[in-house]
């Protein structure tokens, strides 16, 4: 069933070795980017089972985003052989974890699985019905509402805020829903208030595993303490404190930091040996972070080479300049043949596939631009993110409409939608669909065609790309629909496709790509300040670029436009002044010039040489 301890063990250095072996008790692994953590956790799930025969559903591994729990179970469905353990595992992301144990709960919250999930776009939609709240202060109330539910804080003593919470929470159980935040709250508030519950949670979970721990929030942070019992539970944390990039979400620190405090006989690991990252990636981004305020940096396995700085005259020819360059990079031309840097082991570290690159933004309005330039060069990818285009109409009315058919409720977000009225006599048909026992793709589709009319080509191709991703879900509406709100992302993404990833620097974490670019390295969107009436939280926005850059393994790309069209207006600004501490000798620039002309038949010529 299993790879041996000898198997599990190898390719681990000798603190790798005694993270994954640590077996009761509270630890952290506290380490910087590409050591290894993630490796640590996914091996000793392994090693827990194997060798600590612990059974498989008493492990519980929480971690921020899709991807990274997706990421997780692919590594260590790697390393169970056991298909069915590997389904047993409780590997997911806080919301999930939320949403199962509310789901399981239904009838204390007078709900039905599968409970809805709506965001916050649609708390204002419905906070402007129930006409509680004056219009002018929809926005800051609902601002609030989500802060009071994400900090746990006791609502203010204040009438209109407190019936509006009121009348919003009916609403939301009237129509069998909870809102995102109130995935971590309402279970926060049903574990404290129902002993035996939390007991029997308590005993399901016996082994817990959190990445990431840098970006916890105060309402993960709650959970995590009430699900790991006593005063030396079986906790188990990793994370680097320089990668915490969520406070602007209400994410605090300082839980990483006071770890060893709250767990008082916690175990600690430190990890030196960075393993994704060249010695001049490292020594660029530890540079660019701590300025050289102390902050040793990590050494890498090869030396590596320089980082490539690149000046454009506008975001579209940025978006060229980074288009152009995979499609050189992939036809294996000498790109990097100036470099004197190249060790021995470059050869292998060829581009192998187009899943080697990674396109890195700030904004996701900066996305568009990119995939123009990718699409003109035919280069495919694939655009990962929180707000997904599921979240976007005439893909969200459809999904809405089949979630209250099948809750047997009305539909009611009719504003803004493109769904047209719904009315008694399509309700019958609704139903009779759902009582046909068709495919969620096909219920998808006929209801997109009765329901909305969708207009432009880009519609269209969502709609189409629903239908796709909806297939594989066969008959099984309620599962499709947590995947809908939540994501699940299991099967339905293979990381190994051949596709460029275009993401946010967010979304980033936690990943990594043989060749990474990151665009839109300017004043204003790095740190970022454009539209923002506070100033940015210029550290938090350092430490962003730091995670960016430690994506990379071989080859990084710093780029930025002289000129920048962005939310229907040019701007003009100066490169990142992050950029500036970076050592000289470290980076190779380019200032935006006419490319040079690629000579036909000459497969020498590198895009530096000029
Ligand atoms: P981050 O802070 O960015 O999340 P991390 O510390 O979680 O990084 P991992 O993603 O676990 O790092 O590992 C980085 C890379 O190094 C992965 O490709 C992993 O397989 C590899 N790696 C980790 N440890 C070893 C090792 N002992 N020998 C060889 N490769 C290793
Ligand atoms: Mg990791």
């Amino acid at each position: 069933e299993f790879e041996s301890e000898e198997l599990l063990l190898k390719d681990l250095n000798a603190e790798q070795k005694a993270a994954v072996k640590h077996f009761r008790g509270p630890a952290i692994v506290l380490a910087g980017p590409g050591t290894g953590k993630t490796r640590v956790l996914t091996r000793r799930i392994a090693y827990l089972i194997q060798n600590g025969h612990v059974p498989a559903q008493e492990i519980l591994a929480v971690t921020f985003t899709n991807k990274a729990a997706q990421e997780i179970r692919q590594r260590v469905a790697d390393l169970i052989r056991s298909r069915k353990m590997v389904k047993q595992l409780n590997i997911g992301t806080f919301h999930a974890l939320g949403y199962q144990i509310l789901n399981e709960n239904a009838a204390l919250l007078n709900r039905q699985a599968p409970i809805a999930i709506f965001d916050a776009q649609d708390r204002k939609k419905i906070l402007k019905r129930l006409a509680v709240v004056a219009e002018d202060d929809l926005e800051s109330f609902n601002d609030l509402i989500g802060k009071i539910k994400l900090f746990l804080v006791e609502t203010p003593e204040d009438e209109t805020l407190q019936l509006a919470m009121q009348s919003y929470a009916d609403f939301l159980e009237s129509q069998n829903a909870v809102d995102l935040e109130d995935l971590i709250y309402l279970t926060v508030q049903l574990l404290r208030s129902h002993d035996d519950l939390l007991k029997a949670y308590r005993h399901r979970f016996k082994w817990i595993l959190v990445d990431e721990y840098q970006d916890l929030n105060r309402g993960q942070y709650e959970l995590l303490k009430l699900l790991a019992a006593g005063s030396e539970p079986n906790l188990f944390v990793i994370g680097d404190p320089d990668q915490a990039i969520y406070g602007f979400r209400g994410a605090d620190v300082h839980y990483i930091t006071r770890f060893e405090t709250d767990f008082q006989k916690a175990r600690s690991f430190r990890l030196k040996i960075s393993y994704r990252c060249s010695d001049s990636i490292l020594q660029a981004s530890a540079s660019m972070l701590y300025r050289g305020k102390g902050g040793g940096f990590l050494e890498g396995l090869h030396k590596g080479l320089k980082i490539r700085l690149v000046e454009e005259a506008s975001e579209k020819s940025e978006a060229e300049f980074v288009a152009r360059t995979i499609e050189e990079m992939m036809g294996g031309l000498r790109f990097f043949s100036m470099d004197s840097a190249i060790t021995q082991g470059n050869q292998a570290q060829r581009i192998q596939s187009l899943s080697d690159f990674a396109i890195l933004v700030r904004l996701k309005a900066m996305i568009p631009v990119l995939e123009k330039a990718l699409n003109d060069h035919g280069i495919p990818y694939q655009v990962v993110g929180h707000d997904s285009w599921l979240h976007e109409e005439p893909v969200r009315s459809v999904i809405e409409i089949l979630r209250c058919t099948l809750a047997g409720q009305s539909y009611y977000l009719k504003e803004g939608a493109m769904a047209r009225d719904v009315n008694g006599q399509d309700w019958q048909m609704l139903e009779q669909l759902v009582a046909e026992q068709k495919t969620v793709s096909e219920l998808l589709e006929l209801i997109s065609i009765h329901f909305v009319q969708p207009q432009s080509p880009k519609e269209k191709k969502r709609l189409k790309r629903l239908f796709e991703l909806a297939a594989p879900f066969g008959k099984d509406t309620p599962a499709f629909l947590q995947w809908a709100f939540l994501g699940h992302g299991q099967d339905l993404y293979a990381p190994q496709t051949e596709q460029v990833t275009l993401m946010t620097l967010h979304a980033a974490k936690g990943l990594e790509f043989n060749a990474v670019f990151i665009v839109g390295c300017e004043q204003g969107l790095l740190p970022y300040a454009i539209f923002k009436e506070q100033a940015a939280d210029v550290e938090e926005e350092r430490r962003l670029l730091y995670v960016g850059m430690t994506r990379a393994m071989h080859y990084l790309f710093l780029t930025h436009a002289r000129r920048r069209f962005l939310f229907g207006q040019t701007y003009q600004l100066p490169r990142s002044q992050f950029l500036d501490a970076i050592e000289q000798e470290l980076i190779e620039a380019r200032r935006a010039e006419r490319p040079p002309k690629r000579k036909k038949d000459d497969g020498q010529l590198s895009l530096f040489d000029f």
